[in-house]
């Protein structure tokens, strides 16, 4: 395989992919692909880029999800060698994406062809499933072509979406599910006037001060096996009207539960209704759910990516359900087994961003050891 992870992860560093740009970056994954006799399906949406591959027929449906988009690479003088240019040092390759997740891409690209080249025959079907929009809204990303492949009763019995999962060395964490995650904006709602006559306004500040004491100190659940507690932060407060003479009309709140299974998204919102209540508060609440919780019970899918691990890499894969959002919410509600695995994420969407140089063969072996032994 010679460096050739390193070479298609460096080529796809240089294309200026910032969410939900593609930047020609599914160019090169189709080039590859189209070479194995790929299938390709192009489901571009307004400014988004898609395309679904398969090689193959029948079940099992295996498929590989993954983004070529990355996060905008903030002020460029903080980083040490330009985020688009691919920069090798101290056996890092540097560059926005490189752990996230233009590497896995690169991985799951060459454990492909090395595949086909001894099995030109899979058993079942394997498909990739890559998208432009991961980052951003992800609006017409993933979940988009997750419609269409349900549309055409398309349905993947198994998936490896590549984020950067592992915490300190490759493979030592893949995910079997992800926390759901629930957006609210609170609006509570004063009488703006005078700091003078205070008798004469209705203070919002000082009405949700006990209300936000309140809510910080709730313990929502204490997780179960497969999930940590449920946590709510808030991320933003804003009120004021710029006067410092001036009580303001209303209070905004920002907030974001990441949470279990032990709750829904309608039983988190009755909550902080209840709640608002209680300390009998005038309040609009506008809620945005980005994901509902999903799991992957230990089976088929994650005994192999454990064998794999341990095999390749002497290294135990502990499952985990912790870290954000991402694709695989839309993906595993079809009813497939997925699993999120992929270069160490201690650098993710920060700057000088980078994945180190010898973890990038072994995920490309992992991958490949995965499909020999589901689809081989
Ligand atoms: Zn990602």
């Amino acid at each position: 395989m010679s460096d050739s992870v390193l070479d298609l992860t460096c080529e796809l560093i240089r294309c200026r992919s910032v969410t939900p740009v593609d930047d020609g970056c599914q160019d090169l994954l189709r080039a590859r692909l189209t070479a194995l006799r790929f299938a390709i399906t192009r489901l571009d949406k307004q400014d988004v880029t898609n395309f679904y591959a398969t090689v193959g027929s029948g079940s099992p449906l295996f498929v590989f999800a993954g983004h070529t988009d990355v996060v905008p690479p903030g002020d460029l003088a903080d980083w040490a060698s330009p985020p688009f240019e691919p920069t090798l040092r101290d056996g890092y390759l540097f560059g926005r994406g490189a752990a996230d997740m233009k590497s896995s891409l690169a991985a799951m690209i060459v454990a492909t062809e090395n595949f086909i080249a001894k099995h030109p025959q899979p058993r079942g079907t394997l498909a990739f499933l890559i998208t432009s929009d991961e980052e951003g809204a992800a609006e017409y990303g993933t979940r988009y072509v997750v419609e269409h492949l349900t549309e055409i009763g398309c349905i993947p019995d198994l998936c490896i979406v590549g984020e950067p999962t592992s915490s300190t060395r490759l493979g030592d964490t893949l995910r079997n599910g992800r926390r759901g995650s629930l957006n609210g904006t609170l609006t509570i709602h004063g009488v703006q006037g005078h700091v003078a006559y205070p008798d004469l306004a209705d203070n919002p500040i000082h009405r949700a001060a006990p209300f936000l004491a309140h809510l910080t100190r709730i313990e929502w659940d204490t997780g179960n096996d497969h999930y940590p507690p449920t946590s709510l932060q808030i991320s933003n407060i804003a009120a004021g009207t710029g006067a410092s003479n001036v009580i303001p009309g209303r209070l905004i709140v920002d907030c974001n539960f990441r949470y279990s299974t032990e709750q829904s998204a309608a039983k988190l919102q009755q909550a902080i209704a209840e709640l608002l209540d209680e300390h009998a508060l005038d309040a609009t609440v506008h809620w945005q759910l980005a994901g509902e919780p999903f799991l992957t019970r230990p089976g088929t899918l994650t005994d192999t990516v454990q064998r794999a691990v341990r095999q390749l890499l002497a290294t135990e894969c502990a499952l985990s359900t912790a870290g954000g959002t991402s694709d695989g919410r839309f993906i595993a509600p079809m009813g497939c087994e997925l699993v999120e695995i992929g270069p160490v994420n201690a650098t993710i969407h920060k700057v000088d961003e980078c994945v180190s140089v010898a973890d990038l063969q072994p995920l490309a072996q992992i991958y490949e050891r995965v499909l020999e032994e589901l689809l081989a």
